[in-house]
């Protein structure tokens, strides 16, 4: 069928988010399959992701022209923005040329707002926003310059008693210095520190937003970026419900499941504690043997995704109780009944995926992205996990939070508290994020 209109998309090429926009874009592509769907990557993200009928992957310049082997992500960001405006402008005209069909339509990682944003300007077509997020990250964000206006300098020990709610309207009162560190401590002339600065000044020109939450999930703050975004805020999350393989891997199971059938018929259901820090952080080798020994002290057995780098460990760790492997799949994982606790680093598609398989955490952040803002959320406001004492794992302060969460009366309410939210997940998935997915699918393809 000769396409009807040609869609660009464009993911900010770090970490998991060209996978998560492919899934998005599928979706739409689905549901239009007389819209062309170029979908513009670095060749390192690109990777194996599959193409479909509708949407055809192309690869963009990532900066590196002498073709160098570089691994660290801060170093691939830095290289990828220099030229990425270019690059885009550049891909984009090579794919109109092939599709013979002009661009119509702009589909921006939140990130590149500001160069998907002039793009799209002289292009004259609209532009939509995709924070593959959540809410009260996103409007952390948007508050970057009321926030730096706002606050005194008086250093951290003076900012740990000022909280967000002051500033945000709407936000919970969650110390400022919990908040993604872009916000207020970064330079905002480093690449990372002025991406998410052009964002908060550009982002608001989209036609609409979409965020990676549902609208009765965070309400309140919702309803303040829905007026900054001229009521252009769609929900149409969280992912692990709206977008259908997020998080699973088919392939890769490492004999995960039939392990944990195994436990559900030995120690029973909600007894393992699934252990994962996510795809970008781990945690300092002294601090992942203090954890394995509070493992070893509470009896509790565990699944421990762990990357292939940790050897040494692996040996420490290689006793009957626990199971370790390289990656889990961990969506499965998580929502098989022997799974009583999820161990993480609280990043967002974690925490989305431990809401709607109703597992409460024990939390381990890092300074990194919104981490630390997600913990507040999931231990003061919604109390459905824990921070580990003083927030490192020592033996004694994990040993007492995996307890807490797998056996104690506190661990039974956060458990009760966390599927009352999926169930309201699992609503806005069957309904508003429904319609909101439908709004955005106008919005691009109409
Ligand atoms: N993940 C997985 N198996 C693993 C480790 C991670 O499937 O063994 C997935 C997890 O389900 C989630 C993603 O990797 O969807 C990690 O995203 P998140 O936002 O939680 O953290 P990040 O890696 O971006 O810090």
């Amino acid at each position: 069928m000769k396409p009807k209109r040609h869609v660009a998309v464009c993911p900010f090429p770090l970490a998991s988010h060209p996978a998560t926009l492919l899934l998005l874009t599928q979706k739409l592509a689905a549901a239009s399959p007389d819209v062309h769907f170029t979908f513009l990557t670095t060749s390192y993200a690109a990777g194996a992701l599959p193409e479909f009928a509708n949407v055809r992957i192309r690869h963009v310049g990532d900066g590196n022209s002498e073709g160098e082997e570089v691994r660290h992500p801060k170093e691939r960001l830095r290289m990828f923005l220099e030229d990425a405006s270019q690059n885009l402008r550049r891909s984009m005209a090579a794919a109109e040329e092939e599709v013979g069909l002009k661009i119509c339509f702009v589909v921006a990682d939140a990130l590149l707002s500001k160069d998907c944003g002039e793009i799209a300007e002289e292009m004259k077509v609209k532009w939509v926003a995709i924070w593959t997020s959540g809410v009260a990250s996103l409007a952390a964000h948007m508050y970057t310059d009321v926030l730096r206006t706002g606050i005194q300098d008086g250093g951290i020990e003076a900012h740990k008693k000022i909280t967000a709610d002051k500033y945000i309207p709407g936000f919970p009162p969650i110390p400022i210095t919990e908040l993604p560190y872009d916000v207020i401590y970064a330079d905002l002339s480093s690449p990372g520190g002025r991406l998410l600065h052009l964002m908060s000044l550009t982002i608001p020109k989209a036609a609409a937003v979409a965020v990676n939450s549902s609208s009765h999930l965070e309400t309140t703050i919702s309803a303040t970026l829905d007026s900054i975004f001229s009521h252009n805020l769609l929900h149409v999350g969280p992912f692990p419900l709206t977008l259908s393989s997020h998080g699973d891997d088919e392939k890769n199971d490492h004999d995960c499941l039939p392990w944990l059938d195994h436990h559900l018929s030995t120690t029973g259901p909600a007894s393992v504690a699934y252990i994962s820090f996510g795809t970008a952080n781990a945690p300092p080798a002294e601090e992942l043997i203090a954890l394995a020994k509070a493992l070893k002290v509470t009896d509790v057995p565990f699944l421990w995704s762990l990357p292939d780098d940790n050897y040494s460990l692996r040996e420490i760790l290689a006793n009957g109780q626990g199971k370790v492997v390289s990656w889990a799949p961990q969506m499965r994982v998580l929502r098989h009944e022997a799974v009583g606790a999820h161990v993480t680093h609280c990043g967002w598609n974690s925490i989305m995926e431990s809401i709607v398989t109703g597992v409460p955490m024990v939390c381990r952040p890092f300074m990194f992205a919104e981490q630390m803002l997600n913990k507040e959320l999931v231990e003061s406001v919604w109390g459905i996990g824990v921070e580990v004492e003083s927030g490192k794992l020592t033996e004694d302060g994990a040993a007492s939070a995996v307890e807490k969460v797998v056996s104690g009366d506190e661990g039974r309410r956060m458990r009760e508290r966390i599927r009352e939210m999926k169930r309201i997940a699992q609503e806005d998935a069957a309904q508003s994020s429904t319609q909101d997915f439908g709004k955005l699918l106008k919005i691009v393809t109409e």
